[in-house]
Parts: structure tokens; C-alpha cells; sequence
């Protein structure tokens, strides 16, 4: 539990980073770029600036110098990643003693959540599934499987295949609109990292809270029929209900259908 709650708060931290680096990747800016920067007046942010949460709230949302308001993915970014870091440590750890495969593990499911968040805040602010995300993520799958995890490879392999020829088949019979192939390679990591038949729940939510939304956004005409809709946030938050539940929901599923 100590542990745990250590994570949630190296998860604030964690979150303001990666929301720093959903913003770089896109644009194709180094990561190393320097100290945080305002982006409406370009002034350098100070070490007190920069607190997860407490400086969103202590400044009511808006920068120090120039007063325009903060984008609201800074305090999401750091809460939302130290509630999933506390999620994924309680899942992985599940006993006070802890082995050399169970801190592997854990460091593995936290790299592979740091990516998913990074995943859905480049996508939702500027459209765009950076490779530069996506293939590190891929490569680190393939080498989990492969050294700590390996009767799950080849399962986990066919899961990945199957989802990326899925989503390929749409994006060609669509003919790319509302989906591209940054979705398509998504999907494959998604197949390797969840396996069967979390991969299933994980996209089969992400298409239903998707379809939903969109018809919450149209009808509230926030977003026109005409206006893409980034699919990448759907498909991360199915992989996260995927990952803790899928098991659960698969069960429940085939219970209803009479199985
Ligand atoms: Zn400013």
C-alpha cells in the first residue's frame, strides 16, 4: 500500500511530463527542448510553476504573467496518471512480498500506461498517434513477452495481428476518414498488449464509448457530422477497461449469451 500510494504521487509527476511530451512528439520537437514555457506568452515557467496539481490550483487555472487560462490537460494529465499508476500497482501487486518478476512486471505495466496516456493527450490536442510513441511501446511488448511472459507470445501476437487487420479493412473500406493509420498500428500494440480476449473488450468499448460521445457532441453541437473525431482517446480508455476487466467482462458475456 505504501508503494502504491508512492506511485500515485510519482504519477503526478509523471502525468505533467508526459502531457509536455504529447504536446513535442507531434510538432516534432525534441524532448529536451529546454524549460516548460507558457504558450500564449512564451515566458519561461519557474520550478514553482510547474508543481503537479498545485500550481493549477494556487494559479485558478491561468498563467502567472499573461493571465490566459491553462489548458485543462495539465491537471487531468497529473491526476488522471497517478490514479491509473495506483490502479496498476494494486493490480499487479497482490501480496507484501515482492518478487523479482512482480517489480518487472510492474515497471512494465507503468511503461506501458505512461505510453497509453501520452497516446490519448497527443491525439485528443493535436490528432496525431506519434510513432515516436507507438514503436518504442511495440518493441518493449515484443521483448516482455518475449523474456518474462513467453507462453503468452504467440497468442498475443495473433491478438495484435487480427486487431491491425480489422482496423486496416476499415480505414480502406472507410477510405480513412475518421480513422487513420496511426489507428492501425495502435491497434496492433493494443492485440499485443492485452492478448485474447481482453483485446476484444478493449475494442469493442472504445468503438461503443466512441459512438456514443460523438453522438453526445453532434447533438450538442459541439462537433458536426463532418468534423473528425479523434478515435485514438476512445481506444486508450478501452485498453485500460480491457486490461483491469476484461477477463471479468468476458466472462459476463458469455454468461449472457447463454454459453
Ligand atoms: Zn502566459
Amino acid at each position: 500500500m505504501l508503494l502504491s500510494l508512492f506511485l500515485l504521487f510519482l504519477g503526478l509527476f509523471v502525468g505533467s511530463f508526459l502531457n509536455v511530451l504529447s504536446d513535442r512528439f507531434p510538432r516534432n520537437e525534441t524532448v529536451v527542448k529546454g524549460r516548460s514555457h507558457c504558450e500564449y506568452c512564451k515566458k519561461e515557467l519557474q520550478w514553482y510553476d510547474l508543481i503537479p496539481l498545485f500550481s493549477f490550483i494556487f494559479l485558478k487555472g491561468k498563467c502567472r504573467y499573461c493571465h490566459k487560462k491553462l489548458s485543462f490537460s495539465y491537471p487531468l494529465s497529473e491526476l488522471g496518471t497517478g490514479l491509473i499508476f495506483f490502479i496498476t500497482s494494486l493490480f499487479v501487486l497482490n501480496g507484501p512480498i515482492y518478487t523479482y518478476d512482480i517489480v518487472i512486471k510492474l515497471i512494465f505495466y507503468l511503461f506501458m500506461a505512461s505510453s497509453l496516456i501520452a497516446i490519448f493527450f497527443a491525439d485528443l490536442k493535436h490528432g496525431v498517434i506519434p510513432d515516436k510513441i507507438i514503436f518504442p511501446a511495440i518493441l518493449i511488448n515484443l521483448l516482455y513477452l518475449l523474456l518474462f511472459n513467453n507462453h503468452f507470445l504467440i497468442q498475443n501476437l495473433l491478438s495484435g495481428l487480427g486487431a491491425l487487420l480489422f482496423f486496416l479493412l476499415l480505414v480502406l473500406v472507410t477510405r480513412g476518414r475518421g480513422m487513420g493509420l496511426g489507428d492501425v498500428k495502435f491497434s496492433f500494440l493494443i492485440g499485443l498488449f492485452l492478448g485474447f480476449p481482453g483485446v476484444l473488450i478493449g475494442l469493442y468499448l472504445a468503438f461503443l464509448t466512441g459512438a456514443l460521445i460523438s453522438i453526445i457532441l453532434i447533438l450538442w453541437r459541439k462537433k458536426f457530422l463532418k468534423d473528425s473525431i479523434p478515435f485514438g482517446p476512445f481506444l486508450v480508455l478501452g485498453t485500460f477497461i480491457g486490461l483491469y476487466f476484461g477477463n471479468l467482462l468476458y466472462e459476463k458475456l458469455l454468461l449472457l449469451m447463454g454459453f
